[in-house]
């Protein structure tokens, strides 16, 4: 968990999913590039890298590929690696939040915000997800990426207004 001093300035985060937005599953996927060892890379476009890169923010992994988002992805996209979301292990609290409706995700990123904007980027974002997270940080954007397709022209266009007007004064 990170948290900033009140007055600094900062860019807003992008917490980045990778099954969904970066890695589309569904019938009719293109693929990219040569082999790899993982199938799942040749769905990658490669082209995500120069356009993440584009965002005004910092980009963190929020991904159960964890530092293999590192390892394997980013140098694909030809990014510089980045943090990576780690959640508790906490059995109880997980339970209590899928009863809600929570994504299991939901709280920990809000954590790791602390007080700074986020947007959160993922194909598993339900109403409960955003309703609990405009009461509990409302400089929050949680933006659903359409699994099937990943992130299109629309996404990134959507982010890119977002979180230009949450710039750091
Ligand atoms: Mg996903």
């Amino acid at each position: 968990m990170r948290h900033t001093l009140p007055g600094v300035a900062v860019l807003p985060l992008l917490f980045l999913d990778v099954d969904g937005p970066l890695l589309p599953f569904g019938g009719d996927i293109a693929h990219h590039g040569p082999d790899h060892a993982n199938p799942l890379l040749a769905r990658l476009d490669p082209m995500h890298g120069p356009w993440l890169a584009a965002l005004p923010c910092e980009l963190v992994w929020a991904t159960t590929w964890m530092d293999d988002a590192n390892d394997l992805l980013v140098p694909l996209l030809g990014l510089p690696r980045l943090p990576v979301v780690t959640w508790q292990d906490d059995r109880e609290a997980e339970t209590a939040d899928a009863r809600r409706g929570l994504h299991w995700k939901t709280r920990g990123l809000a954590a790791w915000a602390g007080g700074r904007p986020f947007a959160w980027v993922d194909d598993e974002i339900g109403e409960n997800d955003r309703a609990w997270t405009a009461r509990h940080h409302p400089q929050a954007l949680l933006h659903r990426v359409d699994p099937r397709r990943g992130l299109t022209d629309t996404d990134y266009l959507a982010l890119d207004a977002w979180l230009r007007a949450r710039q750091p004064c």
